[in-house]
């Protein structure tokens, strides 16, 4: 747990937010400013600052399958949906805890800006 981290905050229950997934190491919830219909953040609740902070690279396997799980929560695994990890400054990252951005529920346009 990180102090002054949001998505720690959120991850341990100190700041209410409506989560639609859960386990023992995974966390997830409706991201503030949606850029698609569904619009999710899944995050393990260990502080990881970003993509290049995790040195046991099961985590990342097991994280990409709770997305997977829910997507199927949500009807979209049908109809597709794509991960994005942004990491790091050039990345456009702007909450230091590791998180994947699982978008759907509409076709989404390549290549991103
Ligand atoms: P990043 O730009 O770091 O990849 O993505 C951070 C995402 O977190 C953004 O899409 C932003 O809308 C979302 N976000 C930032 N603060 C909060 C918050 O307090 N609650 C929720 N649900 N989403 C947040
Ligand atoms: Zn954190």
């Amino acid at each position: 747990m990180s102090d002054d981290c949001v998505f720690c905050k959120i991850a341990s229950g100190d700041i209410p937010a409506a989560l639609i997934y859960q386990d023992e190491r995974f966390v997830a919830f409706h991201d503030l400013s949606p850029q698609a219909p569904v619009h999710v953040l899944v995050i393990p609740r260990t502080h990881y600052t970003s993509l290049m902070d995790v040195k046991d690279a099961a985590v990342l396997g097991d994280l990409l399958e709770a997305a997977k799980t829910i997507s199927s929560q949500l009807g979209i695994a049908g109809t597709g949906w794509r991960t994005v990890i942004n990491t790091g400054q050039d990345g456009g990252q702007t909450v230091m805890h590791l998180h994947v951005h699982l978008l759907g529920g509409r076709f989404m346009q390549w290549p991103p800006g």
